[in-house]
């Protein structure tokens, strides 16, 4: 058996591209710094709305092999080189876009039974023993039955992977603090005649956005700011990038976050704000931050 190394960051995402978006900075720093950086993914986007119209032509499977593709390109940008979808390609399928009767579809995730669906995200857990798990919200970010349905499966995962052996110390979800999304929509009003988007989003578009007291963690990732962009761009079937801006197919301009900021919600943290996922996780030949503000 290969030896892992110490530290082992566990993501759980729905669409290829969400992980870039959310979380493209953090995964990259950690990849560099030499910890075990894994995605599941759990479903390969086949109803996402597609911007290049020279692609416009894929849909359905064809589509998700696309986004394949892309999904592997981003990681190779991140520097992540285990990635995975749930249950194994093509085991779930896009839900759509929350009412649609796609959501009816016996073959996608929405419909899923939960524990099943965990099942396979266990097997994941018992094999790379994260310490760190990262997901949506119970609203998915911004209500996609593809994002609330990952949130689910990934805290029911949680539970049965702990009867089964391994338990997860800290558990976080993707946050955006207000007052950061405030202060960036405000700054894209100067700078959005130089853009290639029509028209900026607003605040309310942007998934996980709670108020600053409820951020417990943040991770400067602005070092790994070109890493995130490009692993971002990888996704150009769903993704426009512009500077520190992007756009997804509905053309709106919105901030590229490189500085990340998550919520603990399984685990003990301190009473200032983490700046590592790890903190106060005890791991072999790496000296502890601690928990900050404890001491
Ligand atoms: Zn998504």
């Amino acid at each position: 058996m290969t030896e892992q190394p110490a530290r082992r960051l566990l993501l759980v995402h729905a669409h290829p591209d969400d992980e870039s978006i959310n979380n493209g900075a953090t995964m990259a720093r950690y990849a560099a710094e030499g910890a075990r950086v894994t995605l599941v993914t759990c479903t390969l986007g086949e109803l996402g709305e597609v911007i290049p119209p020279g692609l416009r032509h894929l849909t359905g499977a064809a589509l998700g092999e696309y986004r394949r593709g892309e999904l592997t390109a981003a990681m190779a940008e991140l520097g992540v080189a285990d990635f995975r979808l749930l249950g194994g390609a093509g085991r779930y399928q896009d839900s759509g876009m929350m009412g649609l009767p796609d959501n009816d579809d016996p073959a996608c995730f929405w419909q899923a039974d939960v524990d099943t669906a965990a099942a396979h995200l266990v097997e994941v857990i018992l094999e790379v023993r994260p310490q760190v798990l990262v997901t949506y919200d119970e609203h998915g970010g911004y209500g996609h039955p593809d994002h609330i349905q990952a949130h689910r499966v990934a805290m029911r995962a949680v539970e049965l992977a702990a009867d089964a052996g391994w338990e997860i110390p800290k558990v976080y979800w993707n946050r955006v603090p207000r007052t950061v999304g405030e202060q960036a929509f405000a700054r894209l009003q100067g700078d959005l005649a130089a853009l290639p988007f029509g028209k900026a989003g607003v605040l309310d578009d942007v998934p996980g956005v709670v108020d600053d007291e409820r951020i417990t963690t943040e991770i400067d990732g602005t070092g790994y700011a070109a890493a995130k962009s490009a692993a971002m761009a990888a996704h150009a079937t769903q993704i426009e990038v512009s500077g520190a801006y992007f756009a997804l197919s509905n053309e709106l301009a919105q901030p590229l976050f490189t500085t990340e900021y998550y919520e603990l919600v399984r685990g003990e943290h301190g009473s200032t704000r983490e700046t590592d996922l790890f903190a106060g996780i005890e791991v072999p030949g790496i000296e502890s931050p601690g928990i900050e503000g404890t001491s």
